[in-house]
């Protein structure tokens, strides 16, 4: 396929897509041009296998999405900390979803001694939390690990979440917020809770108390 020819496809599946949508719903598009009501925000990572609309099944509108690689929530991240806070303040979404997949080359790169510029630095907290972690990861098989550390970096980066200003300034005015940990696996397609639900600074408080260190 010619480089011209991979790029027209996109624009010829866009016109498909409109004809059906439209088929199916005539209004669909002066609707949603007005104004988007998502009730969810998903930060999930850049990997092409995991996209948030289709595994969940919602439409345009109703997904408000921030992707980076492995996943990660830092508060020096301008703007990752921008969508947050737009969403929470703004938009008002009831659900925040950090989701992490199985099979994650970020999570397995901060695993490594691999460096590729800008990378290396991005996935700084995600080492942190492997060297922290894998005295005990290592005694298992290096697949369990793997998927282990994709499990715990969900954790880290959910806890990390519900200490941004955005969210504990929601819960504080009694908001209701809640914060989701999940892991989608590529050879099913399934997506599935890690951990429990977290809405308020109390069970904050003690998810951090059961996850130490993170
Ligand atoms: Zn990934």
């Amino acid at each position: 396929m010619s480089q011209d020819h991979e790029i027209e496809t996109l624009f010829k599946n866009n016109r498909q897509w409109v004809a059906e949508v439209t088929r199916e719903d005539p209004d669909f598009f002066v609707r949603t041009a007005s104004q988007q009501t998502p009730k969810y925000l998903w930060i999930g990572c850049s990997d092409s296998r995991v996209t948030p609309n289709q595994i969940t099944g919602l439409p345009p509108g109703q997904l408000f999405v921030h992707r980076n690689i492995a996943n990660v929530i830092n508060e020096s991240d301008l703007n990752c900390m921008s969508v947050v806070d737009f969403a929470v303040r703004v938009l008002q979404v009831r659900h925040v979803i950090v989701c992490g997949h199985y099979g994650c080359a970020g999570v397995h790169a901060a695993m490594g001694d691999i460096t590729q510029g800008p990378l290396d630095d991005w996935l700084d907290g995600v080492r942190a939390l492997w060297d922290h972690n894998k005295g005990d990861l290592l005694k298992g098989s290096l697949e369990t690990a793997k998927d282990r550390m994709t499990e715990l970096n969900v954790r880290k980066q959910m806890l990390s979440l519900c200490r941004t200003p955005s969210i504990e300034h929601a819960w504080r005015h009694q908001n209701s917020l809640q914060i989701h940990g999940w892991i989608y696996g590529l050879k099913n397609g399934l997506l599935r809770s890690l951990y429990p639900d977290i809405g308020s600074i109390s069970q904050r408080t003690r998810a951090e108390s059961e996850s130490s260190g993170l």
